[in-house]
């Protein structure tokens, strides 16, 4: 039995609240059957990669034991779509209660629900269903689900599951054609389903049945007006909106509340040796529009197939990365910087608390041996050397730790990366000058600000030094304003 992710969670919404996958602590999954009675074209687990479909009796009962003996509080039958088998999930749910199970919630179409099964289910000890209600509009819903009638039936299951005092998380599950109607949707809950105090605002992912059908995934940039209007309307109508694992990255109407999305929390209660930044394992990046975000150690970026077929449509930085030589740096949204050598040396100085920003920067004019290690467990995600040509390239120690830098930051994806930024005061020689840089690009430095008067020399300079570069170096010239024009 595998746990699903950890996000943080207002106790005192407690037990009343529903209990969608992706949003509650220590829960632990189990799946009575991979047989369905839908066939969803976005399904991330289609039954026809599982054999057998429905694992045995006694395996259940292994993994059922061992979820009781590990003292979780929620427990949440799966599937396939585990109503099909009334008897088994009656069983679970009966058993795991009388074992001092508080939480027991389903995952469901909610199809086959009727009034009787509902009754059932809330005897059993049933808290929460999470239902696969995929859009407001009949014909949408039956489309995707691949199910004619489906829309029909799922609205009955959940009227029969709330009228038993089941809480009920919806998971629309957006797609390219729901996409425009996910504050419509909102609307619609409001009106048509009381009783239903959550939406977990999923989004097709190019896994499973979706994989051959790219197309499916919806598009950032629509997504990103549709969540924005969609979070006005839930707080008008006491809805709470959730971020599940498989849906947004902050910048598609995220960003402000970051709190309720899995990966933005987890990032922030990431624990040594990786103190900020979620593991994707590979199947999120970031993009182009990340390198100047100062939400980068929160948000995993896009799904791979979503740069690929989208080409990153949408996404775009909400909260800009300030480079900490710059006055706005100290009193931008979403970073912080930390100008003195306490955080390294007082443990107390903690960057890395709960309140701190997504980016803490640290302004130095050098590094000491085993400074960026001290620096990752502090909290610090950015460093900035604030130096000259000449002194760079004197300074043995600050060489070989920003070399360091750049070596662990090879094994870790971008959010986990302590980025490495130079401002040049002074260049000397231009030929000296465009050897240092290269140099510290190659250590693993991604942001040099060369921060004198922008003559027409140094603009020549800066262009011809950007062509020898790779595509993902930031090099300016002259103040942030006035540089945007020279920027790659
Ligand atoms: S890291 Fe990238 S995908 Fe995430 S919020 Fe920033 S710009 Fe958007």
């Amino acid at each position: 039995m595998r746990s699903l992710p950890i996000v943080a969670d207002d106790p005192r919404d407690e037990p009343a609240r529903a209990q969608g996958e992706d949003h509650h602590r220590t829960k632990g999954l189990l799946r009575l059957t991979m047989a369905c009675n839908e066939r969803c074209v976005f399904c991330n687990i289609p039954a026809e990669d599982y054999r057998p479909l429905t694992p045995s009796r006694a395996s259940l009962d292994a993994e059922l034991d061992e979820f009781i003996a590990s003292g979780e509080q929620t427990l949440t039958i799966s599937g396939g779509e585990p109503t099909l088998l009334r008897e088994r999930l009656l069983g679970a749910t009966r058993k795991a209660r009388a074992a001092g199970v508080p939480y027991v919630e389903i995952q469901t179409n909610a199809v086959l629900i009727d009034a009787d099964y509902a009754r059932e289910l809330a005897e059993a000890g049933v808290t929460s269903a999470f239902v696969s209600f995929l859009s407001h509009v009949p014909a949408l819903h039956d489309e995707l689900a691949g199910l004619s009638g489906a829309y029909a039936d799922c609205l009955r299951g959940m009227d029969a599951l709330l009228a038993e005092g089941i809480a009920v998380t919806l998971n629309p599950v957006t797609a390219y054609v729901t996409q425009g109607l996910v504050a419509d949707y909102v609307s619609f809950v409001a009106q048509r389903l009381p009783g239903v105090r959550s939406i977990s605002l999923s989004a097709v992912q190019p896994h499973g049945r979706a994989q051959d059908n790219a197309q499916l995934l919806p598009d950032y940039g629509v997504l990103r007006e549709q969540v924005t209007l969609a979070q006005q309307r839930a707080q008008e109508h006491g809805i709470r909106l959730l971020n599940p694992y498989c849906g947004l990255p902050l910048c598609v109407g995220w960003h402000d509340s970051a709190e309720r999305s899995v990966e933005a929390v987890e990032a922030e209660q990431a624990d040594e040796p990786t103190p900020f930044g979620v593991d994707n394992h590979q199947n999120k990046r970031h993009g182009r529009p990340c390198r100047g975000c100062a939400l980068r150690t929160r948000c995993g970026g896009a799904w791979n197939a979503y740069w690929e077929v989208r080409h990153g449509r949408g996404l775009r930085a909400p909260v800009e990365r300030i480079e900490p030589w710059f006055p706005e740096a100290q009193t931008a949204t979403g970073q912080r910087v930390v100008l003195t050598q306490q955080l390294v040396d007082e443990p107390t100085q903690d960057a890395g608390a709960t309140s701190a920003p997504p980016t803490t920067w640290y302004l130095v004019p050098s590094l000491r041996a085993g400074d960026g290690d001290r620096l990752r467990r502090a909290g610090c995600t950015d460093v900035g050397v604030l130096t000259t040509v000449a002194a760079l390239s004197e300074d043995v120690v600050l060489q070989r730790e920003l070399q360091a830098i750049g070596l662990a930051n090879q094994g870790r994806n971008p959010q986990r990366q302590l980025r490495m930024a130079l401002g040049l005061r002074e260049l000397g020689s231009l030929r000296e000058a465009a050897e240092v840089i290269r140099r510290a690009v190659e250590w693993g430095v991604d942001t040099i600000d060369i921060l004198l008067v922008r003559t027409p020399q140094l603009r020549r300079f800066a262009a011809a030094l950007r062509a020898s570069l790779p595509p993902d170096v930031t090099l300016r010239v002259g103040g942030r304003s006035s540089a945007a024009s020279d920027e790659r």
